[in-house]
């Protein structure tokens, strides 16, 4: 099965991903990850990405394509796995469609209001080893500045300043809003309420892996 999240910088794509990873064991594939990872390699691919990713605009599609179809040909994802952060453009999903196009498949939007987008960004840190996320008011580090997982150091994204903020927001409004049109046609687009704390929003999320995950069995008993 393929779960993408779906929604705005902000909306809690990547903290929900990491929570159908664990509880699913669909391993979350983030293309903002996998790109900040080559930044701090400094791989030829980082170097070209990291001006990009510091002004809140999009990478090449090819780019961000190349990296998935790489990275879903690895055995831990021959179940399904969870996409965060990708198909950001309706290429991408076409492209999605090519590289691995039979595939069940649900797409999630986290529902958010702009004002609680910005609040949140402001006030996330990430650990800059291992990407895991964190919110200083929501939930923090438990040692300042260290991240739980590895003892990393916890830091803020060089993107999450406000007028980069304002301009992911833009991208987003101008270039991936027009991905969801792409999935309702198809009639696998959901929503839920990204408002209310993490655990709230994965209990939504839960219940409609849960339910298509039941569908699917029934589908193998009756065949
Ligand atoms: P994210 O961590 O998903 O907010 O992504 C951080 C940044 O990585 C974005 O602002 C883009 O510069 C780049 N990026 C991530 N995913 C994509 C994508 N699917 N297409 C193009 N650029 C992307």
């Amino acid at each position: 099965m393929r779960i993408i999240l779906f929604g705005p910088p902000g909306s809690g794509k990547g903290t929900q991903a990491e929570l159908v990873e664990k509880t699913y064991g669909f391993p979350k594939i983030s293309t903002g990850d996998l790109l900040r990872q080559a930044v701090r390699d400094r791989t030829p691919l980082g170097q070209k990405a990291e001006k990009t990713l510091g002004q809140g605009k999009l990478v090449s599609d090819e780019i961000v394509e190349e990296m998935v179809r790489e990275r879903i040909k690895d055995p831990d994802c021959q179940r399904g796995y969870v996409l965060d952060g990708f198909p950001r453009t309706v290429a991408q999903a076409k492209s999605l469609d090519r590289m691995d196009g039979r595939r069940k498949e649900i797409v999630i939007e986290i529902d958010i209001e702009v004002d609680t987008l910005i609040k949140r960004l402001l006030k996330r840190r990430i650990c800059s080893r291992c990407g895991a996320i964190y919110n200083l008011e929501l939930q923090p580090p438990r040692i300042e500045g260290q991240c739980d997982l590895c003892g990393g150091p916890v830091v803020e994204r060089v993107d999450d300043r406000p007028d980069i903020i304002r301009e992911r927001l833009r991208v987003y409004r101008d270039q991936t809003e027009k991905v969801k049109d792409f999935y309702l046609r198809r009639g696998v687009f959901k929503k839920v309420d990204g408002t209310g704390t993490v655990e709230e929003v994965f209990s939504q999320i839960k219940r409609l892996l849960d339910a298509e995950l039941a569908q699917g069995e029934e589908a193998k008993t009756q065949r």
